[in-house]
């Protein structure tokens, strides 16, 4: 056979392993995350993370960057068209409608976690394959729904920790006053036509909201004067909008009011909101996570007209800001420690610690390892309080040695007293 040269295999470019170190910042945050959530009365949904690529043309947007560049796209034998979820609203609405949601007692609170796939250039704190955790309420257009998700975040915030966090929050209308916001916009921006970034003079056709999102620095004295949505919401929106500013007001809550803030995605109506980090160099300019209201997307997709508000949180970039101000302590924490030794030894030691685990006693081993000392070491190592010794005589015996790790002192004891032994020893510390 010839020689083939080994290849050193590379995750994609732009994903990346989450190692087990880091996995206790993720675990805190999904667990806190969820249990919340669940406190809040929103029940878990999961989506497939394919869905029909059109999905996402028809809701997150035509002309938005997340379809039209960022997509990850594949056509299957039978010629349909997939695409991997670049965000979890358009599956969570697609199976609310499809799966009969719509038919319980209305708003339907539904909460999601997992990876979302964007084609973005990689860098910090934006990757390819990226976790998000979501709420949407749906179905009730009531404005303390659309408090009720951002007060749901600064709380998740404050348990995680998180307190120096900046909130964002716009109005950008309806369908009865967009259209003359929108007049206005162009208005502006085609009089400055000439000073604008070459994406600008294309959004200006295509999506003159978008806009406002440039990041351009040429771009920034003149969003800086565009006209405000503000102005321009109908009696309905800004009346919608100031309730919402009430509740949080009277939670004090804090906010800034950003005229330039519409969000990357097409279905938004209303509230727009998105959360940064204060005083910090990296995050003080990539949101931690946003949301809004989205009145139009239920029936855009189909449904009967459904009033709607959610939110998603970027996992990866809270878990970063979580690792530079929490310690999190893990999650493995063992008190015993069993020692095996000999043939006899190895072969019952599988068994005592299921007996252990069924006990409720959190046991650590080496096995494997073949020297006592080696393996005292380790429990040495993990600070447990007892080791269980099992040898060939114990074995052969039915018992087992216990040992206090601080005192050294040991006594033999029959196995099936271990549990209880063990228990009270554990007690006594
Ligand atoms: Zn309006
Ligand atoms: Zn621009």
């Amino acid at each position: 056979m010839p020689k083939v040269k080994s290849k050193q295999f590379q995750a994609p470019k732009g994903m990346r392993d989450i190692l087990p170190e880091e996995q206790v910042y993720w675990d805190k945050f999904i667990k806190s995350a969820q249990r919340l959530a669940e406190d809040y009365g929103f029940q878990k949904i999961e989506t497939p993370v394919l869905e029909d690529a059109e999905l996402f043309v028809r809701s997150t947007g035509q002309t938005t960057d997340i379809v039209t560049k960022q997509m990850y796209t594949l056509r299957t034998s039978s010629h349909v068209r997939l695409a991997l979820r670049p965000e979890n609203t358009p599956g969570v609405l697609r199976a609310y409608l499809q799966d009969g949601l719509v038919n319980l007692p209305q708003p339907v609170k539904l909460y999601y976690y997992g990876p979302m796939f964007r084609h973005e250039q990689p860098q910090a704190g934006r990757w390819r394959q990226l976790y998000q955790f979501g709420l949407e309420t749906i179905g009730e257009k009531a404005s303390i729904m659309d408090a009720q998700i951002i007060q749901f975040c600064f709380h998740l915030f404050r348990l995680l920790g998180l307190t120096k966090i900046n909130m964002h929050i716009n109005s950008i209308g309806c369908q009865q006053c967009r259209p003359a916001y929108r007049r206005a916009l162009v208005d502006y921006f085609r009089h400055r036509k000439n000073k604008l970034c070459p994406d600008c003079q294309r959004r200006l056709k295509e999506n003159p909201l978008r806009l406002l999102d440039c990041k351009e620095e040429k771009c920034q004295p003149i969003k800086a004067q565009a006209p405000a949505t503000v102005d321009y919401l109908c009696d309905e929106c800004h009346r919608h909008f100031k309730e919402v500013l009430e509740y949080l007001d009277e939670m004090e809550m804090p906010y800034f009011l950003n005229n330039a803030l519409v969000r990357g995605l097409d279905y938004y109506t209303k509230t727009v909101f998105e959360f940064f980090l204060e005083e910090n160099e990296k995050y003080s300019a990539i949101a931690l996570g946003g949301g809004g209201r989205y009145d139009d997307l239920v029936k855009e997709l189909g449904g009967k007209p459904t009033p709607a508000v959610g939110m998603a949180l970027g996992v990866d970039r809270i878990v970063d800001v979580m690792k530079l101000t929490l310690k999190v302590k893990p999650t493995y924490n063992p008190k015993v420690f069993l020692v095996e030794l000999g043939e006899m030894g190895r072969r019952k030691s599988l068994k005592l610690f299921e007996t252990l685990h069924e006990a409720g006693i959190v046991t650590a081993e080496s096995f494997g390892r073949d020297s006592i000392k080696a393996q005292l070491k380790n429990a040495d190592r993990l600070g447990v309080k007892l080791a269980l010794i099992l040898g060939q005589q114990e074995a052969l015996d039915g018992t087992v040695i216990i040992r206090d790790m601080q005192s050294g002192v040991q006594e033999t004891v029959p196995q099936e007293k271990m549990v209880d032994q063990v228990k009270k020893r554990l007690a006594k510390n």
